[in-house]
């Protein structure tokens, strides 16, 4: 049976976006982002980290870099009880020093690759997932598929015009995009039902 999923942006929507982050220790968790991470998991969807990472084409990191801050983060989540089920990451740009980056790719948001990719890989039924961002690039899948979205509200995107019916705002980061669905109710009444 398909599974569904949560697709999440990285930079600006899990962790303060610092701009070509690789560094481990200025990684900053945005508020509320692993609590409202573990709601979504708890509601059986499987957490899947979909990131645009031109800092490695641009040659402000290498992918080695980049994949170490990845691997610290998934093994700070998983002390947090929270479980990535993967991550997939773009390391291209059109404008690239490097030869072998410099592609005009089709896994670039917002282009729709890499989400393709992890719906092939995991078994995502699509029609049945969500995807988090902070920019509409991060929610073009929602356009190309049944896949519904969640923008994080900021000042760049407030004017965005072409907003559709089945991707909602929202201000409170990942958090709040919970509290929409209906998880947090729902936890919190299993927690006072509880035998404390
Ligand atoms: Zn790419």
């Amino acid at each position: 049976m398909k599974k569904r999923a949560v697709f999440l942006d990285r930079d600006g929507t899990i962790n303060i976006d610092l701009r070509y982050l690789y560094q481990p220790e200025k990684f900053v968790y945005l508020e509320g982002a692993k609590e409202g991470m573990k709601l979504w998991q708890q509601a059986g969807y499987q957490l899947i980290v979909i990131t645009n990472q031109s800092g490695i084409a641009r040659g402000y990191y290498t992918e080695d870099a980049y994949q170490k801050l990845q691997d610290w983060m998934l093994r700070d989540l998983e002390s947090a009880g929270i479980h990535i089920a993967a991550c997939y990451y773009c390391p291209h740009h059109p404008d690239a020093l490097a030869g072998r980056y410099r592609v005009q790719c089709d896994c670039r948001k917002p282009k729709t690759g890499l989400f393709r990719r992890a719906a092939s890989e995991l078994q995502i039924d699509l029609e049945q997932s969500y995807a988090i961002g902070d920019n509409m690039r991060d929610l073009q899948i929602c356009r190309e598929s049944g896949v519904r979205g969640f923008l994080l509200y900021s000042d760049t995107e407030g004017t965005e015009k072409t907003r559709r019916s089945f991707i909602k705002r929202v201000r409170g980061g990942i958090w709040e995009t919970a509290e929409e669905m209906g998880f947090v109710a729902l936890y919190k009444s299993d927690d006072e039902s509880g035998n404390r």
